[in-house]
């Protein structure tokens, strides 16, 4: 499996690229912003976007997710609790000061216990609120891999003081869905570097005494 991560605009989103060899799909997830780069990734590798999935509406997650469509054809898949922040894309903007990006229509919800597939690989959608009430997170078994969005970093959680953030919430999200992956699963957050679950249910602040 091709994986490529790329930190991308102003808050370094981290965008995964993942590529299938045999059959040259692709899964995009967390376009937010540099989409000439995220194409140029796609074309080096001779990938076709399947699906665009975006873990949850902040700007610097879904900020490109329009763009990307128009180029790929792709359809984009969000969790439905989530639409009213995506529909308040131009408001977060303004919060940032930045141009607000296209919008685009979600075509598909991103449930808790869907799954999409990518050759032989599932990606397994967990429901994770807290940061935000449609953030999810993305269990990929057959890789160890879990593309984290902004529930949980090395060494930190996500913020909750935004609208839709609930800090208990976080914290029975990461105790009961992630927590419970295998230990030797690593993580890739949506800012900064990679950890592993075994590491963060050791050593991060935020979850001891859990
Ligand atoms: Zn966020």
């Amino acid at each position: 499996m091709i994986h490529e991560i790329l930190p991308v605009g102003m808050l370094q989103c981290n965008c995964s690229i993942f590529g299938d060899e045999a059959t040259h799909e692709a899964i995009v997830i967390d376009p937010g912003d540099q989409i000439d780069e995220i194409l140029l990734v796609l074309a080096r590798h001779k990938l076709t976007v399947k699906a665009i999935v975006i873990t949850h509406a902040h700007i610097d997650h879904v900020g490109g997710a329009a763009k990307l469509k128009a180029a790929t054809g792709a359809p984009v898949c969000m969790n439905a609790k989530d639409q009213e922040l995506y529909d308040g894309l131009e408001m977060q903007a303004a919060w940032l000061g930045m141009e607000p990006p296209d919008r685009t229509d979600v075509d598909s919800p991103a449930r808790d216990g869907d799954s999409l597939t990518l050759g032989q690989t599932s990606f397994q959608v967990l429901h994770t609120p807290g940061h935000t009430q449609g953030s999810i997170s993305l269990w990929i078994p057959g890789e160890n891999k879990l593309i984290a969005g902004d529930t949980l970093f090395r060494d930190s959680i996500g913020r909750t003081d935004l609208p839709g953030g609930d800090g208990r919430q976080i914290l029975s999200s990461i105790h009961t869905k992630l927590m419970a992956l295998p230990e030797t699963a690593v993580v890739i957050p949506g800012h900064g570097p990679n950890t592993t679950i075994g590491r963060e249910k050791a050593r991060n602040p935020f979850l001891q005494g859990l």
